[in-house]
């Protein structure tokens, strides 16, 4: 197929991407703009297709598209919704590797590309510094042609940078998803996927020895006469460990930030491969990845009140925060389901704020015929949805979508906070870390400095958890031992279904 067809369906893939992430911003179009992409990509793999020449590699494309696909598939219907984070920190992995391995297989392709070499001393002008690069591209420009390559020296050079950055860039992604994969998990008994920080003493000196260490190695990898393969690999190692430490270094409560920084990294990787094959749509669709992955990250950033810089370089700054998810604070009251039915109907108005745990109980079913219930009785019910609470951006929206939750009673934690004093009963159902007044009143704590849901300003709170245990960040919550709040034990679905049928 001819060059413009190609190029028009690049475009038009490009604009269908943007069309999804704009879709994807708003809950009601939120459809509209999964379809846009799943358009987009359609198109722009025809496209890729259709480039492809000879037979051999369309055979091979076909091959490993079926097996990809096919482990895609069976490994998609297995995951249950509460491992979709892992399952996308997994993927993020993947588009790590496949970028070091484009650029290992951009590297190998080049072949011999003998280079020539300037020496400049201080006292040379730059008229004769100039003259002596002019010879040297002339002299590099007869090497590469005789070793049968078309691309200038200065090409060749940016072509040598793309690749030390893109597999750079990919290794970092590879490692540190994997970590978070693995905190997310939260089963692995290794101490790099504990979701407690893990501090080395010098760590964040190690860090910046990784990144100038690489730097020195990108000027050997560029000044030698023929780019050698052993800067290359060291400093894929070195890569690799700082992935490693990078993500290791960051605790439970700022998983969301990382999550997004390594949704924006593989989008970078994505856009470095582009530029390592010379795809225009990959260069695209990458940078459309990387800066809306930043732009999320931010957002995050700034609904935890963490610095962006602090989170990126590994938990700068946060060595002082200690976790203690075992301390004691005193008693708590417990409430059984059928004394929470009746507190519900002597309610006027009801918050809920839910987290993590009702995805793990898949109690959105059960809440949003409670809230039938109850506004059938009269009662004003709303949603309180903290940025982080659950374990991806939106987690909760998308659980109360599929209980046909309506938009309009579900609320932002900004548009709802101040609501909480003139409430009657608030209902957390499994949230814990987006409810801990600790994040507010103790500045040693992990969360210190988190905006949080306020809900212990309403007249009673009652919280669906199956024990004492702590959330996610590992920190004890002190609202469970407040005189307004009442504890309902067990597992949350079958809690609220009791409530339910008692009201
Ligand atoms: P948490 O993870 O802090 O707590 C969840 C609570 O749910 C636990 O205390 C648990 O208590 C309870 N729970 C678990 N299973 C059940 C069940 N079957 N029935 C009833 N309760 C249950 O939840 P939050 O949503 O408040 O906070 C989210 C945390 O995750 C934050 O620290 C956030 O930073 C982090 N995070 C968020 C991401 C995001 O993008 N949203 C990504 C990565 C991390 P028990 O075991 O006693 O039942």
């Amino acid at each position: 197929m001819v060059a413009g067809p190609i190029h028009m369906a690049y475009i038009l893939a490009a604009l269908l991407f943007i069309m999804a992430l704009a879709g994807l911003s708003k809950q009601e179009t939120a459809k509209y703009g999964c379809l846009s992409g799943m358009v987009g990509m359609a198109i722009a793999l025809v496209a890729t297709f259709v480039q492809v020449e000879s037979g051999s590699g369309f055979l091979l494309i076909i091959v490993a598209m079926v097996i990809g696909g096919a482990i895609g598939i069976f490994v998609a219907r297995r995951v249950a919704m509460t491992q979709m984070p892992e399952m996308i920190a997994c993927l993020h992995s993947f588009v790590g590797l496949a970028a070091v391995l484009v650029g290992y297989n951009s590297f190998l392709e080049l072949g011999p590309t003998v280079q020539d070499t300037i020496t400049v001393s201080i006292g040379d002008s730059p008229a004769t510094i100039v003259a002596m690069l002019d010879e040297a591209n002339k002299a590099n420009a007869a090497a590469l042609a005789a070793v049968g390559t078309s691309m200038s020296a200065a090409e060749l050079n940016t072509h040598l940078v793309e690749i030390f950055l893109g597999i750079f860039i990919g290794a970092v992604t590879f490692t540190g998803s994997i970590v978070a994969y693995g905190k997310l998990n939260g089963t692995y008994k290794l101490r790099v996927f504990k979701s407690a920080p893990l501090m080395i003493p010098g760590g964040h000196l190690l860090n910046l020895a990784a990144l100038i260490v690489s730097f020195f190695l990108l000027i050997w990898f560029m000044a030698a006469a023929n780019p050698p393969l052993f800067p290359l690999v060291v400093m894929t190692l070195i890569a690799f460990a700082f992935g490693v430490h990078l993500v290791a270094a960051i605790g439970g409560a700022d998983m969301p930030v990382v999550i997004s920084m390594l949704n924006s990294y593989s989008g970078w990787a994505a856009a470095a491969s582009g530029f390592m094959l010379s795809n225009d749509l990959l260069i695209v669709t990458g940078a459309l990845v990387g800066s809306s992955g930043a732009i999320l990250s931010y957002i995050m950033c700034k609904a935890m009140n963490r610095s962006f810089m602090s989170v990126i370089m590994g938990g700068f700054g946060n060595e002082g925060a200690a976790t203690d998810a075992d301390e004691e604070m005193g008693e708590y009251h417990e409430m059984k389901t059928a004394d929470v039915a009746e507190l519900l109907k002597n309610s006027s108005s009801v918050i809920i704020a839910p987290g993590y745990g009702m995805a793990v109980s898949q109690a959105q079913n059960a809440v949003a015929q409670l809230t039938e219930k109850l506004q059938a009785r009269g009662c004003q019910v709303r949603f309180a949805i903290h940025p982080v609470a659950g374990r991806l951006p939106g987690h909760m929206n998308v659980l109360l979508a599929e209980a046909k939750v309506p938009y309009d009673i579900v609320f932002e934690m900004d548009e709802i906070n101040d609501d909480f004093e003139n409430t009657d009963t608030v209902l957390v159902i499994g949230a814990n870390d987006t409810v801990n007044p600790a994040a507010l009143e103790n500045p040693n704590s992990p969360i210190a400095g988190m905006p949080v849901l306020e809900v212990w300003k309403a007249r009673n709170v009652v919280v669906f958890k199956r024990s004492m245990n702590a959330g996610y960040a590992g920190v004890q919550n002190p609202l469970f031992f407040k005189d307004n709040t009442y504890m309902c034990f067990g597992d949350a679905k079958k809690s609220v279904e009791e409530i339910v049928s008692g009201i």
